[in-house]
């Protein structure tokens, strides 16, 4: 009794450290217990994989706010274990459409077989919610920021009217990551991280994580129990524990990097478009400015010269390179030709996707000095 005192007030002393404190320190029960002699320490591969993702949950569970975590192999898994969790056959998922992650096509393919039902509503209006929702629907599910437009969606406007129905909310916070934004502080139940992306921010593993309340993840653990290939590996947990360490750090890196850029964009003649959460022009600034701390370090545009346009200037580039992936050290560029061909495709009939516009070029704008990165794509520009 004693002792789980002390664990609260180490907990609570905890919570108040910043976040870059927090992704590098253990509190300090947590220390202790990782803190065995040597001697005693088991050199088993399961308890190495145990220790590693161990530590990964509970890292993760407290920058996100939440009581506990559950880590798999990728986000896509996460997001599957998820919807197989939470929800039975002829059950209903809302999501936001258009969702045009690879999360989408797993909504289409996989779980509309195993009778889960996926109900797309323009979540940028929550009132659309009460319209929605049936006596089945269990969860509502949405991107913010979404891939790979980058809109806003208010996630306490969302949670409020979800709330209402007694409709559990899950948000993809992949793009913020928890240095920018903590989805659970503005009412949502269950943040899904896709963690190849920013929190391992190196682009060298796979791994997904689930974090909510104590009953929730009990129940996701559960499954994932009896699906071993979600697992996720003792090296893949070990480089994401190694990545997160840095995470704030990087965060305010790609955002500050990835703002200049927007901004250089905006005035520049030959560009039509530029989305980026924290520009003024953005349609969903403030709600941007009220729920991340950061723009972080994706963005999209467009060319007036269009889809031949960003051919062109995609083909200039010397430093950014061309790439599907996001969210690395280096900045990373796509034409939407691409992205459609990997996730569209598929989608075509599901109503939960409309076809980007074949102008839309995404960036994820990586480590490197911006200055660097704005004169690559000022040069990149001039195909004129
Ligand atoms: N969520 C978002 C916002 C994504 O962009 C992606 C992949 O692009 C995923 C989830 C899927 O994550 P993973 O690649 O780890 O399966």
């Amino acid at each position: 009794m004693q002792d789980r005192k002390e664990t609260d007030v180490a907990d609570a002393e905890f919570d108040d450290l910043g976040c870059s404190t927090r992704a590098i320190h253990q509190p300090a029960h947590l220390s202790r217990n990782h803190d065995v002699p040597a001697s005693k320490k088991s050199s088993g591969a399961d308890n190495d994989h145990q220790s590693a993702t161990d530590m990964l949950e509970k890292t993760l569970a407290r920058l996100e706010g939440a009581q506990a975590g559950l880590v798999l192999s990728s986000g896509l898994a996460a997001f599957n274990m998820l919807a197989v969790s939470l929800l039975s056959k002829g059950e209903e998922m809302i999501v936001h459409r258009p969702v045009c992650t690879e999360t989408a096509a797993l909504m289409e393919n996989t779980l509309s077989r195993a009778g889960i039902i996926m109900i797309p509503v323009d979540l940028s209006l929550p009132a659309n919610i009460h319209r929605s929702v049936t006596p089945k629907t269990r969860l509502i599910y949405f991107e913010t920021p979404t891939n790979p437009l980058g809109d806003i969606l208010d996630i306490a406007a969302i949670a409020k009217c979800g709330r209402s129905w007694g409709v559990k909310i899950a948000v993809d916070s992949t793009f913020a990551s928890p240095a920018l934004q903590r989805p659970i502080e503005h009412g949502a139940d269950i943040v899904l991280q896709s963690l190849t992306k920013y929190i391992n921010g190196h682009g060298d593993t796979l791994g997904g994580a689930l974090l909510g309340e104590n009953a929730i993840v009990q129940k996701l653990r559960e499954t994932s129990l009896r699906s071993p290939q979600a697992a996720i590996s003792p090296q893949a947990s070990f480089l994401i524990l190694r990545g997160l360490r840095t995470l704030a750090l990087r965060m305010d890196r790609h955002s500050s990097a990835a703002h200049a850029i927007a901004l250089t964009l905006e005035a520049h003649p030959a560009v039509a478009w530029v989305r980026y959460p924290y520009l003024q022009s953005h349609p969903n600034y403030s709600i941007a400015r009220r729920q991340m701390s950061g723009g972080s370090g994706m963005l999209a545009f467009g060319l007036r010269a269009g889809r031949d346009g960003a051919c062109a200037m995609i083909a200039r580039l010397r430093l950014i390179s061309s790439g599907v992936n996001l969210a690395e050290v280096g900045s990373l560029i796509c034409h939407s030709a691409r992205l459609t061909s990997a996730r569209h495709l598929s989608l075509a009939r599901s109503g939960l996707c409309d076809p980007l516009g074949d102008d839309v070029i995404r960036c994820s704008v990586g480590l490197e000095d911006a200055e660097d990165l704005i004169e690559d794509i000022l040069q990149a520009l001039d195909f004129g």
